[in-house]
């Protein structure tokens, strides 16, 4: 049961349970883009990522990655191990798009083989600026080999990710996770995946069904949450 809220975020509340070491997470329906520039609300987005992320998660934990979650409790909220969040977007990059494309000019679709991956320092007020490693220990955010940790979980569940995606007919582009420490310094993959953190693009039409329609005033917003939701759980 929820007690008191502990955390708002822009798209999700975190709320204190009777376990002090548990948590639960409540997805909202708010869509913001370009650090809060940007807000929106989409009815039941909450409802589907909250699932999406949810039959994500099941699937990453079958392939032994660590997460914080324990449970779904309902289809908006979800009962969590409660972990501190190292404050670092994590990106993988299958094909460029985004911020690659705007900060080093590659060409959007281009493949990335190897895939790149990225760090970023999560801080608002410096809008998430890209780092390296030698930074990230600097700031305290994480020593080396918790890094080298990390990076080898991303490269891991962006294996799982794209075979997962690819199977229901999409491209996997790109996507952002976060780590946490559990109260015994475990790092577990926590937060979500979802359409708000992925870049998904169908196969076959090339067609984008994520954030990015609402980055870019596209439309279709909701539907295109609606059918990944409808893909994945077609294929449980
Ligand atoms: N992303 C995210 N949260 C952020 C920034 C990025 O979930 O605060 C995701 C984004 O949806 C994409 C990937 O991380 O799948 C790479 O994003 P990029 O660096 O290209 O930034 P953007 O163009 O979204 O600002």
């Amino acid at each position: 049961m929820k007690q008191e809220l502990l955390y708002e975020g822009k798209a999700k509340q975190i709320y204190s349970t009777a376990n002090p070491d548990e948590v639960i997470i409540y997805y909202k329906d708010d869509a913001t883009a370009g650090n809060g520039a940007k807000k929106a609300q989409f009815e039941d987005k909450g409802r589907l990522n909250s699932e999406i992320s949810r039959m994500i998660y099941i699937d990453l934990m079958k392939n032994d990655i660590k997460t914080h979650l324990i449970k779904s409790v309902n289809e908006r909220e979800q009962l969590c191990h409660k972990v501190d969040i190292i404050l670092l977007e994590a990106i993988v990059r299958n094909i460029a798009a985004g911020s690659l494309v705007k900060r080093i000019g590659l060409e959007e679709g281009k493949k990335l083989n190897p895939p790149i991956l990225e760090f970023c320092y999560k801080e608002d007020s410096f809008n998430d600026p890209l780092i390296n490693d030698d930074h990230a220990v600097a700031l305290g955010l994480a020593t080396h080999e918790e890094l080298d940790f990390i990076r080898g979980e991303m490269r891991k569940i962006n294996d799982y990710l794209k075979a997962l995606w690819l199977e229901v007919g999409i491209d996997l582009v790109d996507f952002k996770i976060e780590f946490g420490r559990m109260k015994d310094g475990t790092i577990v993959l926590a937060d979500e995946i979802s359409p708000d953190t992925c870049r998904l693009w169908d196969s076959k039409t090339g067609e984008k069904l994520d954030k990015d329609r609402f980055r870019q005033d596209m439309g279709g917003v909701i539907e295109a949450y609606e059918e990944i939701h409808r893909r994945l759980k077609d294929r449980t």
